[in-house]
């Protein structure tokens, strides 16, 4: 039986890099309605496939997109809010060949790993206990793992240790915000990224504590010497209610092409370019 889901899925080695979306939605109200998606989004290189906060639903568009949850084999978790880590254990068993065997790695904050305060632990020790190593990341904190680099970027946020990450693949560099607010350290973090995923829960100038809105995206790339080739608007709120309509005002602010997170986007890193598509056109 095993056997026959495993081979369900044709993964084909992919020599490109690529970013697949299972969501774009974030925040309480959106996870709970499910209109955008939250499971968080893959990078797919030659070694690698890093699925980055699996929050409710990760499995099933991963089901629904062809997409083999078997394959995974490097974990990261931003921080301890649902949102982020809801399905963080059931890929670890899968990646783990349902907990039988010892492989993949997993990447999070201590929030996540070890709890603290009133933050659980996310991810049980039980989970923990079946990847090849669990990395504990404090913002600038940098790990090899396959054919990519990890480095944390700091977050001012609801969890007090939640971290972005910069992922550095031989295709360039794709940046992850994580939820944070607007703070200075983002742009030397990632500046001269090929593609940022930066969640932006609110519209305009509409701030909410913890959180980006649009200006603050539009402020961060302003103040970028190197922009990026491709910004991504992901974990939108429930009141994002027009993303494409958002993205057009956070791209003619900024002269960068800003375009929204959606459940199949693909994003392909190729030498010259970036190629923009959808899994679910296909
Ligand atoms: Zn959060």
């Amino acid at each position: 039986m095993l056997f026959f889901i495993i081979n369900n899925f044709k993964d084909v080695v992919i020599l490109r890099v690529e970013i697949i979306f299972l969501g774009a939605g974030g925040g309480r109200w959106e996870t709970i309605s499910q209109n955008k998606g939250t499971g968080g989004f893959r990078i797919h290189t030659e070694k690698t496939r890093l699925h980055i906060d699996p929050g409710p639903g990760a499995l099933v568009r991963m089901n629904e997109l062809k997409i083999s949850p078997w394959s995974t084999n490097a974990l990261f978790v931003s921080h301890d809010h649902p949102d982020h880590y809801t399905d963080a254990e059931i890929i670890i068993e899968a990646m783990t060949n349902g907990m039988i065997k010892k492989r993949g790695y997993v990447i999070s904050n201590i929030s996540v790993l070890e709890g603290f305060g009133i933050y659980e632990n996310a991810i049980s020790k039980y989970h923990q206990s079946k990847p090849e190593r669990v990395y504990l990341l404090n913002p600038k904190d940098s790990v090899d793992i396959l054919d990519v680099n990890l480095t944390a970027t700091k977050t001012k946020h609801g969890d007090p240790f939640g971290i972005g990450v910069r992922v550095k693949t031989n295709k360039g560099d794709i940046g992850y915000t994580s939820d944070t607010e607007y703070m200075e350290s983002l742009i030397e973090d990632f500046n001269g990224v090929r593609v940022l995923i930066a969640n932006v829960v609110r519209k305009k100038n509409e701030r909410i504590k913890g959180h980006l809105c649009s200006n603050d995206l539009i402020d961060l790339l302003n103040e970028m010497s190197n922009k990026p080739e491709i910004a991504v608007m992901n974990h939108m709120g429930l009141k994002m209610t027009n993303p494409i309509k958002e993205c057009e005002y956070i791209s003619k602010n900024t002269n960068v092409n800003v375009i929204p997170a959606k459940i199949g986007l693909k994003i392909e890193l190729l030498e010259e370019s970036c190629a923009v598509s959808n899994v679910l056109k296909n």
